[in-house]
């Protein structure tokens, strides 16, 4: 299977669901992160390029751990917004990363770059299987089923499916602490600590369906994108 999880932030993608993606990639499944922002807006002592390389480089380590190809689209942090050119890098991603299943942000989530992600993910994945509208790569032949990533801490979402990431736990915290630079930025910005966070929201969601770590998703109920199988690892 092929899976492309795109993510707003340089480091969404392992806190949400990067022991699933650890998970697919372990069984040889074909892995696409893409981020679609720089995250380059979470500094008071580094210039927005400065932080930018850094964050990419964060990013690309974290996805090598796993042996999974990484996508970089360079939207500005905070700034990400559904327009005909975000709609066409959207379509181009898709359209080459060719995946049979696509995991991306829920629309319910807190920032506004995640919902943003969320509705152009879902609009553009329809229009990229549609031949006469053109870019680089040929039209994607599938209306890719999709599944919402939990939310932070969970909050505002109801998961129709779990993945069991207990074996993987540690992947996925090794793939976060590759984001040094967010880390200290979200502990001193939001006193947060997001190492911390994983662990009890991998907990949590483990609690609910008996295991000791898992991660939960939504699938998305749209015509044509829902599939009888199961699709999550
Ligand atoms: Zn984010």
């Amino acid at each position: 299977m092929r899976i492309l999880a795109i993510g707003a932030h340089p480091d969404d993608l392992e806190i949400l669901c990067g022991g699933t993606l650890a998970k697919y990639a372990a069984k040889g499944d074909e892995v696409t992160m893409a981020i679609v922002t720089d995250g380059a807006a979470g500094s008071t002592e580094l210039a927005v390029e400065e932080l930018r390389k850094i964050r990419r480089q964060e990013a690309e380590k974290s996805a090598k751990l796993i042996g999974a190809d990484f996508t970089w689209l360079g939207e500005p942090d905070e700034l990400f917004f559904e327009n005909k050119e975000s709609r066409f890098k959207s379509i181009e991603l898709i359209r080459k990363a060719k995946p049979d299943i696509i995991i991306t942000h829920a629309p319910s989530d807190y920032h506004p770059d995640h919902q943003a992600v969320s509705q152009a993910i879902l609009n553009s994945s329809f229009v990229a299987t549609l031949p006469n509208i053109k870019s680089a790569h040929e039209a994607h032949e599938l209306v890719c089923p999709i599944y919402y990533m939990d939310t932070l801490a969970g909050v505002n979402f109801q998961p129709s499916d779990y993945v069991n990431i207990t074996e993987q736990f540690e992947m996925k915290q090794k793939m976060l602490a590759c984001h040094a630079s967010q880390i200290e930025w979200l502990q001193y910005h939001d006193n947060i600590d997001i190492l911390e966070l994983i662990e009890t929201t991998a907990k949590f969601r483990g609690y609910q369906v008996g295991v000791k770590y898992a991660e939960a998703f939504q699938s998305a109920q749209y015509w044509l994108r829902v599939k009888p199988e199961r699709l999550l690892p």
